[in-house]
């Protein structure tokens, strides 16, 4: 499921929700509402440390990685070169 698709998952429920008078309702559907914008914006994150924008990992010279391709860093990209030569 695409993030966009969750998030509309997540609005729909909360809209629901919404019409309901008991407040920890409106509360759950304040917190899905959250969630479903989470889902759409979240940052990009690595898929092998982790890291994200906020809080990159470092090099030896102390220098923030960047994005090599979407989900994955410089850090870990140098990494997969050594632990995985290209073939041929
Ligand atoms: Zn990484
Ligand atoms: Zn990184």
């Amino acid at each position: 499921m695409n993030p966009h698709q969750r998030a509309r998952e997540y609005a729909e429920i909360a809209e629901g929700l919404l019409e309901s008078n008991d407040q920890w309702d409106r509360m759950r559907a304040l917190a899905l509402s959250l969630l479903a914008v989470y889902h759409v914006v979240k940052p990009m994150m690595c898929r092998e440390c982790g890291c994200t924008d906020l809080y990159p990992c470092f090099d030896e010279l102390g220098d923030p990685c960047s994005w090599v391709e979407p989900e994955l860093c410089s850090k870990c990209a140098e990494k997969a070169k050594v632990v995985y030569p290209p073939k041929g």
